[in-house]
């Protein structure tokens, strides 16, 4: 069986790193098989859905590298939803409800205070045809919930969570439609589900009571529509934590922009989340392959997962230290190459630095005040300069037999007059870069300053 899994954001917001990793964990769990990754836009909310969220959807799914494989959208598959409600009304499985928000809120309070689950008391199916004909001859119009099956034990085996237990009757029906016609969550995600072949849901444990709920949508509409069809399975993954506990605002809500202007590389928040709450170790793994090969349902943890910010930057480093020129040519400055590229890397911590690096590759660079000493040491050196395949080698050779300097005075000097900074790229590796002219007019320079 081709595994197909989906992610199913609405588009009222852009991604946060929680739908990113559930995004990507769906993404993970169809390519590791050679299955299929469904994009479902969950937009039956007109009013809070936007178009230039589902374009940023889509952009934010691109630049991470997770091309779904097929996209499908709620808002089209409307006369779908109301096949299937129309099905599940002749079953008897959908009743409608006229309480107001007031009246609910009275009831749940009620409840509460004789110790009562709040629930929802199936008060609607206590009225009689008349009684129900007398509230919409005053202009109520219904809501519907669902009807759940009491006497049916709720179990799955959780792929994450393991074996899981719900007594129907401890959960209230839900409500599906409201009065104005429009579709609640539930029931077209399970209609959708089921009519594009989702074999696995993978999502956060907030939807774990959703899950159980549906599970009885899904036999119902099975009994209802189409006997061949077949419920997914089920698996429901710890929630994202911050370091210190829970969330913040501010790292909950961190999306692609904000990664990507802080420079952060998407290989690196792959690496991170696909591992993140795992008992794998997070690495800076930059091949998707050996991150999907270790990728396995079983690894994941039921504690909560700790986003650290700190440790996205150290992965990112690592990656930044190990990517190709190929890979980052166009954002690089002008005129820098593969050898800039080479010399310049390990002092990344973000692809957007190197620009600040090549400038003392191309100057003009901002000398400190040398001491006398150093002005001698440095018109020695300007002299002592030859050009040849490894000429801070030959230079600081050289230098180290007639002046007898070593180890930082020797170099500092140097490395200041050439760069104007105190530490830096690899100086053997930077050299050859700058040119023997402009290194020799450096050198004279800082030498006569
Ligand atoms: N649109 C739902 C949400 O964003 C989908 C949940 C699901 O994966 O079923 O919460």
């Amino acid at each position: 069986m081709t595994t197909v899994t989906r992610f199913a954001p609405s588009p009222t917001g852009r991604l946060h790193v929680g739908n990113i990793r559930t995004a990507l964990h769906n993404w993970m769990l169809a390519r590791k098989t050679g299955g299929k990754f469904i994009l479902r836009i969950d937009d039956t909310d007109a009013e809070r859905s936007r178009e230039e969220y589902v374009d940023a959807i889509r952009a934010d799914l691109a630049w991470l590298g997770m091309l779904p494989d097929d996209e499908a959208r709620q808002s089209e598959r409307l006369a779908k939803y109301e096949e299937a409600f129309a099905s599940l009304q002749s079953a008897g499985r959908v009743y409608p409800c006229y309480e107001t928000q007031q009246e609910l809120e009275l009831k749940r309070k009620i409840r509460l205070g004789r110790g009562l689950p709040p629930i929802y008391d199936r008060g609607a199916l206590e009225l009689s045809e008349e009684d129900r004909a007398a509230k919409e001859a005053q202009g109520i119009v219904p809501h519907w919930r669902f009807m759940l099956d009491h006497d049916e034990q709720i179990a799955w085996n959780d792929g994450v969570r393991g074996p899981q237990k719900f007594d129907a009757a401890q959960l209230s029906d839900p409500v599906v439609r409201r009065a104005d016609g429009s579709w609640l969550y539930m029931l077209p995600s399970a209609v959708d589900d089921l009519d594009m072949g989702i074999t696995h849901v993978l999502r956060g444990e907030d939807h774990v009571s959703n899950t159980a709920v549906q599970i009885q949508m899904f036999t119902a509409l099975i009994a209802a529509r189409d006997e061949t069809q077949q419920i997914p399975s089920f698996a429901h993954e710890a929630l994202l934590v911050g370091a210190e506990g829970k969330l913040s605002k501010r790292l909950g809500s961190l999306g692609c922009d904000a990664f990507r202007e802080r420079g952060i590389e998407p290989e690196a928040i792959i690496a991170l989340l696909a591992r993140l709450g795992t008992s794998l170790p997070i690495e800076p793994i930059a091949e998707i392959e050996a991150l999907l090969e270790t990728f396995e349902l079983s690894t994941f943890g039921r504690a909560p997962a700790k986003l650290d910010d700190a440790e996205l930057d150290r992965i990112n480093t690592a990656l930044v230290h190990q990517m190709e020129f190929s890979q980052v040519a166009d954002r690089l400055p002008q005129g820098m190459d593969e050898a800039g590229w080479h010399a310049i890397r390990p002092n990344l911590a973000h692809v957007n630095e190197a620009g600040q690096w090549w400038a003392l590759v191309t100057g003009p660079v901002d000398q400190p005040e040398f001491t006398q000493d150093d002005r001698a040491y440095l018109a020695e050196a300007a002299s002592t300069l030859v050009w040849s395949d490894d000429p801070w080698r030959s230079l600081t050779g050289a230098l180290k037999d007639t002046t007898g300097r070593k180890g930082k005075p020797l170099f500092l000097p140097l490395r200041q007059a050439l760069t104007g900074m105190d530490h830096g790229p690899d100086m053997a590796e930077l050299l050859p870069l700058i040119g023997e002219e402009e290194a020799h007019a450096r050198l004279t320079k800082a030498a006569t300053s």
